[in-house]
């Protein structure tokens, strides 16, 4: 169900309380990647255009209810200045005497930025004090943080039951791509998955294989799927509690004719720190050797599946990308993924990072701002942060 746009709100002359989602990157006191700075934007400038005040709340990092400097958003008030091309107020502050005088003193067109909400113990908890406090600084609330929306915390849930409150354009194109995704893909829909561990994801697999033709895995969260097939995988990171959940899993898939591939080859070495790398047939790994990578033939393989592809959504890296030589097979992915004529959506922090590395995100249809948000959502849970919002 589509939610109340701001687009629709009434903001002329109002202060509106948006929370965005500036838990961005920080390098030595400055933002290293203001991607999701540049995301919110759009949100921002439409009730800037239209005559309202903005007063911006997001959390930063994980000062666990404390005020932590090095969490101090300052850096990110910098940022967000030179991108708007004009003055962002902040205030050390995120509610109470302080930040309600900052509030009050806003112009119609002028930014105000709160401090760091997980500066009080309060957000993570959703406090009714906090979010009573919170929506002091605002005529209405609007909701931009789809990377927050599946926790239930006093600047994203509290509040919105407070205050009239607004989808932001963000978090509507955010729910519009994965809703799409979830509920009316055009086929064949191929879902790659990778990073670390299978837990960590095995709620999102089971989810979507009701709904994708094919989920072509990688990663260390195939070494598993790997070893409930019955092969050898060395001393590759892997869960063996898993292995019948993931048995299970590849029967369900073949009674619905869903493919599961895995990798044919594997990129092994004895250590991370080796640089003597090793491309391996699956049935060939050394029982001293962990995978690190997949494979050019499993490369070529999945590839030839994305380029028949209607849709493709991406989340985690096909290796250890971040150290050479194990970055081929996520980054011939990530290149893969932007030349496909399919509609492809790419989730995950270190997926984006890959997306990056290869220098294709331009040509990637929807890049999720969302790890954790992205990947609840599409196990099919409701998002508290969009739940707490009046549909439209
Ligand atoms: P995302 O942030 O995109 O959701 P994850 O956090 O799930 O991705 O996984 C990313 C991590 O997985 C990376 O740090 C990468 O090094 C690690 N990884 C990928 N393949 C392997 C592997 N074969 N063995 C160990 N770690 C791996
Ligand atoms: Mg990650």
């Amino acid at each position: 169900m589509p939610k109340r746009s701001v687009s629709e709100a009434e903001v002329r002359g109002k202060r509106a309380l948006v929370r965005v989602d500036f838990n961005v990157p920080l390098r030595d006191g400055d933002v290293a990647d203001d991607t999701r700075i540049r995301a919110a934007l759009p949100t921002i400038r439409s009730l800037l255009d239209r005559d309202a005040a903005v007063v911006l709340a997001t959390h930063l990092g994980r000062p666990k209810g404390k005020a932590v400097p090095a969490y101090s958003v300052a850096p990110v008030a910098r940022s967000l200045s030179k991108l708007l091309g004009q003055p962002v107020t902040t205030v050390s502050a995120v509610t109470g005497p302080d930040a309600e005088r900052a509030a009050s003193a806003l112009h119609p067109g002028d930014v105000l930025l709160l401090e760091n909400t997980r500066f009080e113990p309060g957000e993570e908890s959703n406090d009714p004090a906090l979010a009573a406090a919170l929506a002091r600084l605002g005529d209405l609330f609007v909701n931009d943080a789809f990377g927050a929306a599946h926790r239930a915390h006093a600047s994203t849930v509290g509040v919105a039951q407070l205050l009239p409150s607004y989808a932001g354009l963000l978090l509507q194109r955010e729910e519009t791509v994965l809703s799409r995704l979830l509920h009316e893909p055009e086929r064949p829909f191929i879902t790659v998955l990778g990073g670390a561990k299978v837990s960590d994801k095995f709620a999102v697999l089971e989810h979507l294989l009701g709904r994708v033709d094919a989920l072509l895995l990688g990663g260390g969260m195939a070494n598993t799927v790997l070893l409930a097939q019955g092969h050898q995988i060395g001393s590759s990171l892997a869960e063996p509690d898993l292995v019948d959940q993931a048995r299970r899993l590849i029967d369900t898939a073949k009674a619905r004719g869903v493919r599961i591939l895995t990798p044919i080859d594997v990129v092994t070495a004895r250590s991370l720190d080796s640089t003597k790398a090793t491309v391996a047939a699956v049935e060939a790994i050394a029982a001293d050797e962990a995978i690190f990578d997949i494979g050019p033939a499993t490369v070529a393989q999945y590839c030839e599946q994305i380029v028949g592809a209607r849709t493709v959504f991406w989340n985690g890296p096909m290796g250890v990308f971040e150290r050479k030589p194990f970055e081929n097979g996520t980054l011939d992915i990530a290149r893969c993924v932007a030349n496909a004529a399919a509609y492809t959506v790419v989730g995950g922090g270190d997926s984006l990072a890959a997306i990056e590395a290869a220098g294709v995100g331009e040509r990637i249809d929807h890049i999720s701002t969302g790890g954790g948000a992205s990947l609840e959502y599409l196990e099919g849970r409701d998002l508290p942060g969009i739940a707490a919002l009046p549909d439209a």
